[in-house]
């Protein structure tokens, strides 16, 4: 595996070839790890980036305390494929004098984006930079951050990249917390009250599987398990169109559970797809079982 810093090392060091790119901002854990595997199986080449992307990030966010380490990251994505991590300086990718973002509209004020303004508008620019640097056939990203697949997807079909993307399962702890770079901010007892996300999930999945479909009775679930962890604080909870995100009564063919919850400071965000038929969603390994 080679490291590579910038987008002239890139433009070097392959030509032709399928190239498969999972973007991440590092730290790297099973979540990315299998994004990376999933990208190895389908390509003939595997570009990692890893760059903390400081245009998705507000003033008042967790730019510079993200937690940061590359030789670790480098170690763990060769590991599991990878054949040139990307990992470019921020003056790298917006030297003096940027002036150029791509802006999705519509879905990107819904959910996170009603209070993160102007992530979106960060991660499409940043993913654009890397479709155009990487030139991938590919692109992976997590069902974790199912609102950013989603913008991604939209983007890549309105800008016409010539890019598949390919969605990933959420990977989680044993006890159901989703993998984040982030759970490292938890305290020992923010991290044991944090798998409440994911059981007031499973509770509303457990009454769609015996056939309610109305937005009141499912949240309804959702929000009594939430109620019960006294450390939660609710940002949003939502059940919403999986392209519109606009918020449903009743789930027809497929809507997206998603929830922001903060546990003291840490904000930690969740997602369960219900039903298919609207976007290719892949089923996660609880799907059925432990409702
Ligand atoms: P990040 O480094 O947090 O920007 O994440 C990079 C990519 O990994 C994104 O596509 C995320 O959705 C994905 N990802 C992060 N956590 C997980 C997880 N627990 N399971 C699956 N994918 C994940």
């Amino acid at each position: 595996m080679k490291i590579l810093r910038t987008v002239a090392e890139v433009r070097e060091a392959y030509q032709g070839g399928e190239v498969g790119l999972v973007p991440t901002m590092g730290y790297l854990h099973e979540g990315h790890l299998s994004l990376i595997r999933k990208a190895r199986q389908e390509n003939e080449i595997v570009v990692v980036s890893v760059f903390v992307n400081p245009t998705q990030f507000a003033p008042n966010e967790d730019y510079d305390i993200y937690p940061r380490d590359l030789e670790r990251d480098a170690e763990l994505a060769r590991e599991a494929g990878c054949d040139f991590l990307f990992a470019p300086s921020a003056e790298e990718m917006y030297p003096a004098g940027y002036r150029t973002y791509v802006n999705v509209e519509e879905i990107t004020e819904k959910l996170c984006g009603a209070s993160r303004p102007s992530h979106f508008r960060g991660v499409t620019t940043v993913v654009s930079k890397l479709f155009n640097i990487t030139r991938p056939k590919r692109a992976y990203f997590g069902q974790k951050d199912a609102q950013q697949a989603l913008v991604i997807m939209a983007m890549t079909s309105d800008l016409n990249f010539p890019v598949e993307i390919r969605t990933v399962p959420t990977v989680r702890e044993a006890d159901g917390l989703a993998l984040s770079s982030r759970n490292t901010y938890l305290r020992p007892d923010e991290r044991k009250a944090a798998p409440v996300l994911f059981r007031s999930l499973q509770a509303a999945r457990a009454l769609f599987l015996q056939g309610e479909r109305r937005r009141e009775a499912l949240l309804a679930a959702a929000e009594k398990v939430l109620a019960e962890e006294p450390k939660t604080q609710v940002e949003y909870l939502s059940l919403v169109h999986p392209l519109t995100l606009e918020e449903v009564e009743r789930v027809e063919k497929q809507a997206l559970l998603a929830l922001a919850v903060r546990i003291g400071k840490v904000r930690l965000i969740d997602n369960l797809m219900l039903g298919s038929g609207l976007v290719e969603w892949e089923e996660d390994d609880y799907a059925q079982d432990n409702v």
